[in-house]
Order: C-alpha cells, then sequence, then structure tokens
C-alpha cells in the first residue's frame, strides 16, 4: 500500500475543504481499502466521512425518503419506514455481500463501489478502466462475471451493486455537494455506460460528495415488488442475473404501471422504459412478462463465457415479474443474519 495522509473531519463544509489532488473519499471502506492493498487505488490523501452527520433516514418533503449517504447498508434495510414502503430496496440491501460487510458499508460507497472484474483488480492485467489506452484483457479472457448489454470495445465490466437495481426501478435521486454548490442527479443518469471512457463509471466529479439518496414516493409499488438474484452461491457471490421489478395492479388484477431494472448485466443498472409501457394497460401474465424480456434484452450479446445470461436474464425477468405480481415477496430476509433487531426505527 503507498502511504498516505488521513483526515477526519466533522463537517460537509471542512470535508470539502480538505479535498485536494490525489484525494478520496472513505466511508466503510469495505471496497477502497482493497483497492488500495491491490494498489489499484493509491490516494495520496483519505478525508473519512465517518463524521459526517449524514446517517439519518428521514422523510423528505415530497412524502418520499431521504437516506443519508452514511448509513449504513444493513441500518438502511433493517429501517422500518423502508422496509415497509420500499420493501424492494430492503430486499434487495439484504441480497448483497454478507451482514457483517453490510453494517459497514455505506449508502454513498455502494453506488460508488468498483467493477468486479478481475483483471480490474490484477495490476498485471492491461485494463482499460484501470489504465485508459492499456486495453481490455476480459475480450477474449475469462467473462461469467461479464456485460451482455452496453458493453464497448473499451470495457465489458458490469456494475456489481444490488441496491442501485433497486434504486434505478425506484428512480431514486442522487443529492451530491461540492465546494461551488449542490446538485441532484436522477439515477438514470448517475452511472455511465463504458463507451471510450470506461475509467469514469459515473457522472460524479472526484470532488463531489454524495450527501443523500432520495427515494420518491412509491406507494403504488408496496405490494407488488420482488427483487431477484442469481448467483453461484446463495450468499456471499455478486449477481450473474438480478431483476427489481414492481408492479402497480389495479383490482382487476391488470397492470396500471411497472418498473424492471436490471443488475449484473452491464455497466449500470439496466432500465428501458419502452418494456415498462408494454406492460401498462395489460395482464399480469407470464405471455406478457415474457414480451416485456424480450424488449428488455434487445441487443444483448454474449461475450463467450457468460451467453447463459442471454436465457438466465429471460427467465429471471419472468420470474420476478411473477413473483411481483404474486406481491409474496415482502419482507426480504438474509438467513445469515441475526433477526429481531433492536435497532429497527419507525418514521412517521
Ligand atoms: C466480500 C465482499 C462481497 C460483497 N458482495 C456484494 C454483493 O453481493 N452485492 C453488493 O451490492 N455489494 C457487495 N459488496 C460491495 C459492498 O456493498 C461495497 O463494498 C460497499 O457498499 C461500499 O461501501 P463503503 O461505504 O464501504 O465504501 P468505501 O469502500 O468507503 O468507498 C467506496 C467508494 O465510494 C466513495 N465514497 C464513499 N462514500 C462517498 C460519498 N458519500 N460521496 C462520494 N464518494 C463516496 C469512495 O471514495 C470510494 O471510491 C461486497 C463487498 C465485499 C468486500
Ligand atoms: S472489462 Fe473493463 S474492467 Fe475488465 S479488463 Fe476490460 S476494461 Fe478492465
Amino acid at each position: 500500500m503507498t502511504p498516505f495522509t488521513y483526515v477526519e473531519p466533522g463537517s460537509v463544509d471542512e470535508a470539502l475543504a480538505a479535498f485536494g489532488e490525489g484525494t478520496r473519499w472513505i466511508a466503510g471502506g469495505t471496497n477502497l481499502i482493497d483497492l488500495m492493498k491491490e494498489n489499484v487505488e493509491r490516494p495520496r490523501r483519505l478525508v473519512d466521512l465517518n463524521r459526517l452527520a449524514l446517517d439519518r433516514i428521514e422523510p423528505s418533503r415530497d412524502g418520499g425518503l431521504m437516506l443519508g449517504a452514511l448509513a449504513r447498508n444493513a441500518a438502511t434495510a433493517y429501517d422500518a419506514t423502508v422496509r415497509r414502503r420500499y420493501p424492494l430496496l430492503s430486499a434487495a440491501l439484504l441480497a448483497g455481500a454478507s451482514p457483517q460487510i453490510r453494517n459497514m458499508a455505506t449508502n454513498g460507497g455502494n453506488l460508488l463501489q468498483r467493477t468486479r472484474c478481475v483483471y480490474f483488480y490484477d495490476t498485471a492485467a492491461p485494463c482499460n478502466k484501470r489504465e485508459p489506452g492499456a486495453g481490455c484483457s476480459a475480450t477474449g479472457g475469462l467473462t461469467r462475471q461479464h456485460a451482455i448489454l452496453g458493453a464497448s470495445e473499451a470495457c465489458i465490466a458490469t456494475h456489481p451493486s444490488d441496491m442501485c437495481v433497486a434504486l434505478a426501478a425506484l428512480e431514486a435521486v442522487v443529492h451530491v455537494q461540492s465546494h461551488t454548490g449542490a446538485r441532484a442527479i436522477l439515477f438514470a443518469d448517475f452511472h455511465r455506460l463504458p463507451g471510450e471512457h470506461p475509467e469514469q463509471d459515473n457522472t460524479l466529479a472526484p470532488e463531489e460528495l454524495i450527501t443523500h439518496i432520495e427515494l420518491p414516493p412509491a406507494a403504488q409499488y408496496e405490494v407488488h415488488s420482488a427483487y431477484l438474484k442469481v448467483r453461484d452461491r446463495a450468499s456471499y457471490a455478486f449477481a450473474l442475473v438480478s431483476v427489481a421489478a414492481a408492479l402497480d395492479l389495479d383490482t382487476q388484477g391488470r397492470i396500471r404501471s411497472a418498473r424492471v431494472a436490471l443488475g449484473g448485466v452491464a455497466h449500470k443498472p439496466w432500465r428501458v422504459p419502452e418494456a415498462e409501457a408494454l406492460l401498462a394497460g395489460k395482464a399480469a401474465s407470464a405471455e406478457n412478462f415474457a414480451e416485456a424480456a424480450e424488449v428488455l434484452l434487445q441487443g444483448a450479446r454474449s461475450q463467450g463465457d457468460n451467453a447463459f445470461k442471454l436465457i438466465m436474464a429471460r427467465r429471471a425477468i419472468v420470474r420476478a415479474l411473477e413473483t411481483a405480481a404474486a406481491g409474496t415477496a415482502a419482507h426480504a430476509e438474509d438467513p445469515n443474519d441475526s433477526p429481531g433487531r433492536p435497532d429497527l426505527k419507525e418514521h412517521p
């Protein structure tokens, strides 16, 4: 690990003032420290965000919810309001990592975790994301985890987050601050496709600090939602394919509106508004879900080892939508977690 200086500011203003050349923010450290140990990240200065008062989960002015960037993934997943009003997000969080990691990992850090492409972590292998212009070792290499949608010649990596797939479906908004002011970024615009610049995972400037993630009101999706994660092990494994599905059904069981986002298939959570529009006004049937899957996966292409994802994604989309329609998926649990947590909080 390369030597670095370390500061621990007590406020957002102090944190922004401490940011300079070669600086990285650090929150839970569950991704950044690994990258530093592997020499993928070599910051000259770490600005520790853990003393900032950004760990609250509070109602927003328009009836949604504001998730503090420093709230832990576990606290967010088990927050009583999140579980009741955004069960899709709770389920996605509990499908990620392990209880220990979720206790440290923060919401802001989750959005900015880097790809799990093995070549990105291997400093002996050329990687355009780590070193622009070096080449892509994954193309023609091991591609089991890689993208089937939205890839470029420069990079075929996927975004590994579960939380982000649910946030995409819930149309979250990311609030950020820098010394020039604050701005809000729609979740669809937050992560990038790789194009010719895979070194840029997202549209955030290095000096910008995520302060909150806003969940707009989504009462229509409270009952009929599901997060399906398909992976190599039942726990502690990244998604091969994941699906966040939410349906607003009328009293006849017809679809008023739908949201579907995919994980494990692209450089960012994958959403296709046309696929969701196609479901509006239709019956919640396997045939209609399969049609939506076709539209969602238009242009999907195998990279070799990951050809199985083409079929797996289609089946997972249909199954997630069927589970959402049945309304049986709320209150997901991770069997590795301790039940009956004492810190459940209810917000008005
Ligand atoms: C073994 C293992 C298994 C895992 N499995 C899964 C999984 O199945 N699913 C899944 O979704 N995730 C998984 N993860 C990833 C985990 O969720 C992330 O490592 C975690 O969410 C990152 O959060 P953090 O607070 O620790 O971020 P850090 O490691 O502290 O930071 C990560 C990045 O975010 C930046 N950052 C942090 N906070 C802010 C902020 N407020 N504003 C601006 N920049 C910020 C940092 O500068 C850094 O670049 C796994 C991790 C490990 C180690
Ligand atoms: S897929 Fe992307 S992250 Fe992986 S080696 Fe290629 S450029 Fe690097």
